[in-house]
């Protein structure tokens, strides 16, 4: 998970690019960057950290001149971060910038390919080489002076080589005239937002939150498989580069995107609404009462609120969090993780003593938050814990750019070592939660089931690391050289 913006105005884009960006800190604080289109120069800076500390000087922003450019927040998927690895790239020939979310799942073919031809990577990053073929084929159309049909070909053609789930935006001259290019691949896994403002300027962001910071509007998702060229006061050229398959990621709306985002023209947070509801009635289902309901906060409120309201119980804050502590998921290793938890999270005694509390949250990856969490519970004194999350369990890695670990990583195969494409039935599911349930100390743990999702949302989506159906083919040797990668060094994004 990353988050990158793009914004093409009639003013300087710096200072919208660095206060967009910390709209999107929460899709990565590893390293932040931006470059910017100034005629033939590209002024630029990369930092690791968070956005606020990368350009806390006001001299770096202001050498970022022009009122073309484009921001990346990074998290990396594989190994930890350095600066080489910071988005976005520039190729020097034609001159082109670009940042991605996403992963390239055939990086190494591509990496050798080009390396066939005497081009080097100089990073990890998987979209370098999107970069490097996009770049190649435009001077192998011309040297200079690219027009837009050449955009159009030289995309569609880097389309055609890179497999995996990816958005992206791009910067660079056009008909002699900046442009910005912004692209969703034809899965539109990877989410990705148009914005316009009231002065006719354009901006293309990972979330619509991006746009809310900028107050500019937003015009609608960014079409899967379609070209977005933009230039300010002027309508958006749209070119169909393939077949759109759209299938976006179910992650977004159950724990990445920000609640204030809005996709496919729906809230984010009506959608966690939705989950909240569902998982309620599978919970009460169960014959379970509580007393009260309690998210651990941040992402899981909105669904807690639902299910509070769903069974008719009382929604308590019961755990107070830091605010200047780190979002845990994201850190890159357990370590981290664990140090980061102990200084982020204070339960309040009087909310959990001698009730039956249900803990909502929003899913269950390695294990180790919601295990530590649960200790912090029991030592509250509540009479009764009831685990609830409102995703099912996370049974499949991912393979389209979120950090979904390896299938040993992965908790809930520990207690569902080989599940079937599809996902589990109601009563395995209903066996694995209880013998996880007692591994955790609590009096039941409910996952919300594959089919309660496909009702909550009810649209056609990626659901792969609940239900093992990728719909992307990852051939079995790509998954194998993803997870060795996974598990010692690389970069990833
Ligand atoms: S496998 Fe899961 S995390 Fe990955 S894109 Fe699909 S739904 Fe999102």
């Amino acid at each position: 998970m990353c988050g990158f913006l793009g914004v093409i105005a009639s003013r300087p884009v710096a200072p919208l690019l660095c206060q967009g960006l910390q709209a999107l800190q929460h899709r990565g604080q590893d390293s932040a960057g931006i470059v910017t289109v100034d005629g033939p120069r590209f002024p630029m800076h990369h930092g690791l950290g968070l956005v606020r500390d990368v350009y806390r000087e006001p001299e770096v922003l202001a050498r970022l001149t022009g009122s073309l450019g484009i921001g990346h927040v990074r998290y990396p998927t594989i190994g930890r971060g350095v600066l080489d690895d910071a988005q976005p790239f520039l190729d020097r020939r034609p001159g082109v910038v670009m940042a991605h979310n996403g992963n390239i799942t055939n990086y190494d073919e591509l990496r050798v390919e080009l390396l066939s031809r005497s081009i080097h990577l100089l990073s990890a990053c998987d979209v370098e080489p999107v970069l490097c073929l996009f770049a190649d084929a435009l001077v192998a159309a011309r040297p200079r002076g690219h027009t837009l049909d050449d955009v159009a070909a030289a995309l569609a053609d880097t389309a055609r080589r890179t497999e995996g789930a990816f958005s992206l935006v791009a910067a660079l001259q056009v008909d002699g005239r900046p442009t910005l290019l912004a692209f969703r691949d034809p899965s539109g896994i990877r989410p990705g937002v148009l914005g316009r403002s009231a002065e006719g300027d354009w901006a293309a962001a990972s979330e619509s939150v991006a746009l809310d910071a900028l107050g500019f509007a937003t015009v609608g998702d960014l079409p899967p498989g379609e070209l977005l060229v933009l230039r300010p006061g002027e309508e958006p050229l749209r070119r169909k580069v393939t077949t759109p398959a759209a299938t976006p990621c179910v992650f977004e709306e159950i724990y990445f995107a920000r609640p204030d985002s809005v996709t496919a023209g729906r809230p984010v947070v009506d959608r966690r609404y939705a989950l909240g509801r569902r998982l309620a009635r599978e919970w009460r289902e169960r014959g379970f009462a509580c007393d009260r309901v309690i998210p651990i906060p941040d992402t899981s409120r909105p669904a807690a609120v639902a299910f509070a309201e769903e069974v008719g119980a009382p929604y308590r804050e019961g755990f107070i969090k830091n605010r200047y502590s780190g979002r845990t998921f994201i850190m890159a290793d357990q370590i981290s993780r664990a140090d980061a938890l102990r200084v982020k999270l204070n339960p309040i005694r009087a909310e959990f003593e001698g009730h039956r509390v249900v803990v909502v949250d929003d899913s269950i990856v390695r294990g180790s938050t919601v295990q530590r969490i649960l200790a912090m519970v029991r030592t509250q004194g509540p009479r009764e814990v009831h685990l609830v999350i409102h995703a099912p369990p996370v049974l499949h890695p991912c393979y389209y750019g979120i950090d979904m670990s390896t299938e040993e990583e992965l908790a809930a195969r520990r207690y569902a070592p080989d599940p079937r494409p599809g996902g589990l039935t109601l009563a395995e599911q209903r066996d694995m939660e209880g013998r996880w349930a007692a591994d955790l100390a609590v009096d039941s743990l409910t996952f919300l089931s594959v089919a309660g999702l496909d009702a909550a949302l009810a649209e056609r989506r990626c659901a792969a690391c609940f239900d093992g159906r990728y719909p992307v083919p990852v051939p079995a040797e790509k998954r194998d050289a993803i997870a060795r990668e996974r598990r010692g060094v690389g970069s990833g994004s």
